[in-house]
Order: C-alpha cells, then sequence, then structure tokens
C-alpha cells in the first residue's frame, strides 16, 4: 500500500507539549473540514500535489534523518486509508516518538487501540472555525494523559464556548489553548484564563509563526 505525502521536511514543532523539539513532518493532504482560519488549505485542494510512498520509504526517510520525533500532520491524516498501520510502524521506530495532529472529527477508538503509543493531538474546533457540529464528541472522554486537547481561539464567544465545555466534560489531558493569529490577542487569553480560574489550560503561541513568515511552507 501507498501513502501519498503533500510535504515531508525536518523543523521545530510549532506548538503543543513537543513544542521546540526537532521534528520530522509527514503532511498528509485533504481534510474533511473546511476551517475558517486554515493556513495549510493548498494541502487540502484536490489538485495538490502530492508524493506517493509504500510504508518502507517513509520509515526508512524517517530514520536517515536522525531525528527522534515524527508529527504526522494534514489536511485529516486519519482519513487516509491504512493510517492505524503506518502510525503503529512509525511508533515502533527505535528511540522514535510519534504524535499525530487531528481534526476532531474522526473517531480515535480504532486508532488507539492499533497504535497506543503514539501521542495524539486533538483540536476541538470552536463556533468561529465553522466547523463545530463536526467534532465528535466521544473523543473527549478517550484522550489519555500523554494526549494533548488543543483549542484555537478567535474571539471572546470561542473562549466562552470553551469554557463552558471543559466545565461540562471532565478532560483529563493536558490542555493547550493558542489564538487565530492576528485575530484575538493572547493578553485578551490570559485575561479570560484568570477571570475564569483556567488552571489546567496552558496558553501557547505557534512558535513557527514567529520565526518564518506566518504563509510559509515546509517549516
Ligand atoms: S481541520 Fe485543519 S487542515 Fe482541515 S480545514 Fe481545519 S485547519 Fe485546515
Amino acid at each position: 500500500m501507498n501513502y501519498s505525502l503533500a510535504e515531508r521536511f525536518v523543523s521545530i514543532n510549532g506548538e503543543g507539549q513537543f513544542a521546540g523539539l526537532l521534528a520530522v513532518f509527514l503532511r498528509l493532504p485533504g481534510c474533511n473540514l473546511r476551517c475558517s482560519y486554515c493556513d495549510t488549505q493548498w494541502a487540502n485542494e484536490t489538485d495538490c500535489k502530492v508524493e506517493s510512498l509504500p510504508k518502507e520509504e517513509i520509515l526508512s526517510y524517517v530514520t536517515e534523518t536522525g531525528v527522534q520525533h515524527v508529527t504526522v500532520t494534514g489536511g485529516e491524516p486519519l482519513l487516509q486509508a491504512g493510517m492505524a498501520d503506518l502510525l503503529q510502524s512509525l511508533s515502533l521506530l527505535p528511540h522514535v516518538q510519534v504524535e499525530v495532529e487531528t481534526n476532531g472529527s474522526v473517531d480515535l477508538s480504532p486508532f488507539l487501540k492499533a497504535a497506543p503509543l503514539v501521542h495524539y493531538t486533538m483540536d476541538y474546533k470552536l463556533p468561529q472555525s465553522g466547523m463545530e457540529s463536526a467534532m465528535h464528541l466521544p473523543n473527549l472522554s478517550l484522550l489519555r494523559e500523554m494526549d494533548t486537547l488543543k483549542f484555537v481561539c478567535g474571539s471572546d464567544s470561542d473562549l466562552t464556548r470553551m469554557g463552558e465545555l471543559l466545565d461540562k466534560h471532565n478532560v483529563r489531558v493536558p490542555i493547550y489553548l493558542s489564538p487565530v493569529f492576528g485575530q484575538i490577542t493572547p493578553a485578551d487569553m490570559v485575561d479570560f484564563m484568570k477571570d475564569t480560574a483556567l488552571y489546567q489550560v496552558r496558553l501557547q503561541l505557534q512558535l513557527h509563526k514567529f520565526i518564518w513568515p506566518p504563509e510559509q511552507r515546509g517549516v
């Protein structure tokens, strides 16, 4: 079986619990959502240029880089056929930890079962994304302490909605909160965290958007 890749490169992880670490990025094309603030829309277009590689070649590429962290991203990577198998194989490479970024709409249970060593970083899409209705809510109780729940907020009403969700669901994973770049100030987000006693939430800024131009690819 071959896998489609829109990009592969080495850079630093821009966000989440592995922010700042060098990582091999594997970007898979295609997404089932259309978020208002998507910064990788080009990878979701049907005419996106891809390379088609067998699993063995992907594993060799990762090993040859010598980098010990793999970030599988998209698009929505879990939609591609055979992903559980690829994730499982990546996670069994010696000295390599694997993280997959997923958009919150795909049922995680089969992946957690098939590839339990992988760290799942899951978005919950808030109202401003326009995609909240696609969220697969049972995932919230499947995430483990080694996983991450991520909220990207674009407005005060997004912050309020995040607060409601955290009140309602007993989420026991690291929770990260980041701004839609240029749409809400981090200072306002800190004020909200203080006002609503969000002690379990960590504010993060996407490192790569400060190091390189926000629209630059392959970083
Ligand atoms: S889920 Fe991610 S890749 Fe898909 S549209 Fe939303 S931001 Fe873009």
